[in-house]
């Protein structure tokens, strides 16, 4: 216990972290607030979230809270990552869409659950450098589309998972539709940042929406994009 301690605080020393950070950030920060899904813990302890945060808050990486990114946005809490993955229900047999790629963060920990991943992100910017950086990272199944998703990606849809990292005042009807039967969508939603919650909305197989809120949450805001 002592030396995994020495062994991380001497990661952050060297200002490059030890896969020892990332353990103890599952151990004390996931799996003790009850995340239990083995695939969703292997993935935030193998996905290297030091590398998707800027250099100057790498030493924060592995902390109980979200970090800028660039652009006014950012890398959600590792918590929130692994319980809304866990929420959407791995599973290696199906696609999912994601709006909001930022970082690339949770796009990553999502290709190491799920089959492929089509991500959606409104910042130019923001889009090219996760796209160059999932690729030099190998995340090849992760494809990054710059634009709106309150359009969703008609030409792959349907979607048997859905998962939004900003949240709309309301969830877009397009997304909705863009859902598999079966499937299910995980996302914040609010008018502002003070008054947002997380829904999961499930499809059955005759095409029935049902909602449910799992808690609050506090998300960037899902902006309308360009036209
Ligand atoms: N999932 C990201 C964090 C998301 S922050 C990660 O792991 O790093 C929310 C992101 O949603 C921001 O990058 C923001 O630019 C983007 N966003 C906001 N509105 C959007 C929209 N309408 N379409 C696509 N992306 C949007």
């Amino acid at each position: 216990m002592r030396l995994l301690g020495a062994l991380a605080l001497t990661g952050i020393a060297c200002g490059q972290p030890h896969p020892v950070d990332r353990k103890a950030m599952v151990r004390e920060q996931i799996e003790k607030r009850g995340v239990r899904d083995v695939e969703v813990l292997r993935a935030m302890r193998d996905v290297p979230r030091e590398d998707f945060v800027p250099e100057a808050v790498r030493e924060h990486a592995f902390k109980d809270h979200p970090l800028p990114i660039g652009r006014g946005q950012t890398i959600s809490q590792p918590y929130i990552v692994a319980h809304m993955t866990e929420l959407l229900g791995p599973s290696k047999d199906v696609d999912v869409l994601e709006i909001g790629t930022g970082s690339g963060y949770q796009a990553a920990v999502l290709a190491e659950v799920f089959r492929d991943v089509y991500t959606i992100e409104v910042i130019p910017d923001l889009a090219a450098s996760a796209k160059s950086r999932l690729a030099r990272l190998g995340y090849a199944k992760v494809h990054v589309r710059t634009g709106d998703g309150y359009s969703g990606w008609p030409e792959k849809a349907p979607f048997a998972r859905i998962i939004l990292t900003a949240a709309p005042p309301s969830i877009p009807d397009a997304l909705v539709a863009q859902l598999a039967r079966g499937g299910r969508m995980v996302a914040p939603v609010g008018e502002s940042p003070e008054d947002q919650y997380l829904l999961v909305i499930e499809k059955d197989a005759a095409g029935k929406v049902a909602r449910r809120r799992v808690g609050a949450v506090r998300f960037v805001p899902m902006v309308p994009g360009p036209h």
